[in-house]
């Protein structure tokens, strides 16, 4: 089979590395793919927005099969495009990535499936949010109704802060993606991430995550994309995932189905977890990044098996050959990030590393320049292992993240401290 993965992250080198691993795999190319990912595939240079030139690449080097890693293409319908001109593809459609390109979507879903999550308001004015606000009081979170990058989100601690929120979306601060606000409860709880492959009908849970997105140790400081990540999630027990399954998310893939918008991809499921009890949070359309570095660490080889056949709606009776390991990701961060910082220093060592199927450095924001490794975006690389314990995995991670040699990066040293 011929594969074109589309995106130029972690999570696209880890997809490439678990694919490759596939012996159906006869040839792969990413696009637009990174200097991580140039060393275990051919990378393409196409403008991954555009779904009239992923088709034609697709088609001009007989592509079988097309795996879509961020959202904005999907939610652009680069997976609609493909599928017109008969190219399988891993992702949904335009309208069931909605359920990560508008939040009150994602709300009216809920209400449509009844399913758990923070009651709600959503508003396209702000005299009438704010209003909303005074009536419900704090803790309160304001969410811009679009896609922001993972900043279109406050969590308020005081009705102020709220308000000020409701000024800055309608005032602008998130363009387009601000001009809806949805208000919800403030959820207790402890959050955790849920991974399903979904073929329009049938759900498979394919792995659990806890992320940790502040940038400082103790998760203090300001929000990320995301400093590391472990899998699986210890507060997801078999227990609460069989409860997300039967009263969120098969209740969601059949509303989307009954619409004639049946989700096709991985559905990543965020979940506020108390008492045994979780609510959604969000969803969103592919995998998290860091999460699916240690998911693909986890799964390996049929994971390509396991997004083919959702890709061709043979889901129902597929089983996940889970083994009892644990996996971790650690990411190795420029300095300043996430706020400005310096593109271009050197990373050494890593040659040095083991790459196999417990260990893998998967770059995110790296490019090969005069032979070297450089720096060139925030997030840059993905330090993962993969334990029979999370300690384990842990220790090697780490082992891994000290014979690295990058005096302009930085990392957390604590990942995984919730679970351990
Ligand atoms: P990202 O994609 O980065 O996770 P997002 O913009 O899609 O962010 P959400 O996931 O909806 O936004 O919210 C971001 C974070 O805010 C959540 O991970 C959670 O910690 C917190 N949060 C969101 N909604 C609530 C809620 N109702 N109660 C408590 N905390 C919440």
């Amino acid at each position: 089979m011929n594969i074109l993965i589309l995106g130029s992250g972690g999570r696209e080198h880890a997809l490439a590395w678990a694919v490759l691993q596939n012996p159906k795999c006869d040839k792969l190319i990413v696009a637009p793919g990174n200097a991580g990912i140039a060393q275990i595939a051919d990378c393409a240079g196409i403008d991954i927005m555009d779904g009239g030139a992923v088709v034609n690449f697709a088609e001009e080097n007989a592509i079988d099969f097309v795996i879509v890693g961020p959202e904005a293409p999907l939610a652009v319908g680069v997976a609609d495009r493909l599928r017109e001109a008969g190219i399988l593809v891993f992702g949904p459609s335009a309208a069931a990535a909605k359920l990560e390109a508008s939040k009150s979507f994602t709300k009216e879903i809920c209400d449509a499936a009844n399913a758990p999550t923070a009651a709600y308001g959503h508003f396209t004015d702000a005299d009438a949010a704010k209003a909303y606000i005074r009536e419900q009081g704090a803790p309160i979170v304001v969410k811009a109704d679009g896609l922001a990058a993972g900043k279109g989100v406050i969590v308020a601690m005081d009705e102020q802060t709220a308000l000020d929120a409701i000024d800055d979306m309608f005032g602008g601060a998130f363009g387009g993606a601000g001009a809806e606000v949805v208000i919800e409860e403030f959820m207790e709880g402890e959050e955790a991430s849920f991974f399903i492959l979904c073929d329009g009908k049938t759900a498979l849970p394919i792995g659990t995550a806890q992320d940790h997105k502040r940038v400082g140790e103790g998760d203090t400081g300001l929000n990320t994309g995301g400093m590391g990540a472990y899998s699986p999630a210890p507060v997801l027990t078999d227990e609460v995932a069989k409860k997300a399954l039967d009263q969120i998310i098969q209740p969601t893939i059949d509303e989307m189905a009954r619409r004639g918008t049946p989700y096709q991809g991985v559905l990543y499921a965020g979940f506020m977890i108390k008492d045994g009890q979780p609510r959604l949070v969000e969803y969103n359309v592919r995998f998290g990044d860091p999460e699916c570095q240690v998911l693909m660490m986890r799964l390996g080889a049929q994971a390509m098996d396991l997004m083919h056949a959702a890709a061709e709606e043979r889901l129902d009776g597929v089983e996940v050959n889970w083994a009892d390991d644990h996996a971790i990701t650690v990411v190795m961060a420029a300095n300043g990030y996430p706020g400005s910082y310096e593109k271009g220093s050197v990373i050494k060592g890593l040659d040095a590393l083991p790459e196999d199927s417990m260990n893998m450095v998967f770059h995110a924001g790296t490019t090969a320049r005069d032979g070297a490794i450089t720096a060139s975006g925030g997030r840059v690389l993905n330090v993962t292992a993969r334990g029979d314990s999370l300690q384990e995995a842990r220790d090697r991670a780490y082992a891994m993240v000290d014979a690295i040699d990058w005096p302009g990066g930085f990392f957390r040293r604590d990942i995984g401290w919730r679970a351990l």
